[in-house]
C-alpha cells in the first residue's frame, strides 16, 4: 500500500503508535488533526490499547485461515470450513482512566477511545445461514400482509366481504397482518433454533475471541439477532489493528511505556524530525 505520511509535526510521526494505527495517509488520520496535547493523549490510549491486547494484537485472529463462526459438532476431528471472507464487527474496552463522554476541546473522547476493528475470517455457508435468518422472516410477514391487502381491496372480493358487512374488508385485512407477524416470529425463532446448531451465535461462543474477552473486551452492538457483521470480501486495508507486524508493534508501543512519545521526543524522534527537515530544506 502506498502510504503518504507527510505530517511531521503530529507527535506521533514515525513511532510504532503511528504504524500501529496504519493509515493510508495523514490527511485522512484523525490524530493528525488533533492539538499536539491530545496527540500525547492519543498515544497515550493506544498504549492502554496494546496493554489490553493478546500479544499479537489482532493478527492471529484475522490470519487464521478457517471459518470463526463454524461451530464444530464436538465429535473429534471436525474442522471448522475454510474462510472465503470476512466479518467486521467493533468491540470495545472500558477506558482505565477516561471516562466515556470525557471529551478535550478537539472532540477527541477518552472514554470511547479503546474501540477496535475487529474482523472474523467466515465461510459463505456461515453467512449466507446468518443473512437468510435476519431477510426471510419478515420478508414472509410481509407478503402475508400484502396479499391480505390485495384480497381485501381488490374487486370483486372486496364488494362481496362489504355486502356481509361494511368493516369486513378491514377486518379479514387486520386478520392477514396478524397471521403475517405471528408468521414472522415463529420463522424467526426456528430458524434462530437451527442456526443455533451449526453457527457460534453468541460472542462467548466464538473461540477466535475468548482471548480478547477474557482481556475485558466486548463486542459492541446486538450479535445474537439479525445480522451483526458487515461481510466484506477483502480484508480493511487501512485502520488500528489492520497491518502486519503487530507484535513487533505492540511490543515496542508496550516498552515505550505510558508516557513513551512524550519522552522519546527529546531523543530519536526530535533527531529524525531534524534530518528530514534539514533534507526538505536541501
Ligand atoms: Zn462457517
Amino acid at each position: 500500500m502506498e502510504k503518504n505520511m507527510d505530517n511531521k509535526s503530529c507527535r506521533l510521526y514515525g513511532t510504532p503508535h503511528c504504524a500501529l494505527l496504519n493509515q493510508k495517509s495523514c490527511e485522512s488520520c484523525r490524530i493528525s488533526g488533533l492539538s499536539p496535547q491530545e496527540q500525547l493523549m492519543a498515544a497515550e490510549d493506544i498504549y492502554y490499547m496494546a496493554e489490553a491486547l493478546p500479544q499479537d494484537g489482532l493478527e492471529s485472529i484475522i490470519s487464521s485461515g478457517h471459518c470463526a463462526l463454524c461451530r464444530k459438532k464436538g465429535r473429534e476431528g471436525e474442522e471448522a470450513n475454510a474462510a472465503s471472507m470476512f466479518a467486521q464487527m467493533d468491540m470495545g474496552h472500558l477506558h482505565p482512566v477516561a471516562k466515556i463522554g470525557d471529551k478535550l476541546s478537539g472532540g477527541y473522547d477518552r472514554g470511547t477511545a479503546m474501540t477496535i476493528p475487529v474482523q472474523l475470517p467466515v465461510c459463505e455457508s456461515c453467512r449466507k445461514k446468518i443473512g437468510v435468518k435476519s431477510i426471510l422472516p419478515l420478508a414472509l410477514g410481509c407478503l402475508i400482509a400484502l396479499i391480505g391487502l390485495l384480497v381485501s381491496s381488490l374487486e370483486p372480493m372486496r364488494s362481496a366481504l362489504a355486502s356481509r358487512a361494511r368493516i369486513l374488508p378491514f377486518i379479514v385485512f387486520l386478520i392477514f397482518v396478524f397471521i403475517g407477524v405471528i408468521v414472522e416470529s415463529l420463522v424467526r425463532r426456528a430458524l434462530g433454533v437451527k442456526n443455533e446448531r451449526t453457527i457460534n451465535t453468541r460472542v462467548k461462543r466464538i473461540p477466535a475471541l475468548a482471548p480478547l474477552l477474557d482481556k475485558g473486551w466486548f463486542a459492541i452492538g446486538e450479535l445474537n439477532d439479525g445480522m451483526p457483521f458487515v461481510f466484506t470480501k477483502k480484508r480493511l486495508d487501512s485502520g488500528i489493528l489492520t497491518g502486519e507486524n503487530q507484535r513487533e508493534l505492540l511490543d515496542e508501543i508496550r516498552a515505550m511505556g505510558k508516557e513513551g512519545i512524550a519522552l522519546q521526543r527529546t531523543a530519536k524522534g526530535e533527531e529524525e524530525r531534524e534530518k528530514s527537515e534539514v533534507k526538505s530544506e536541501a
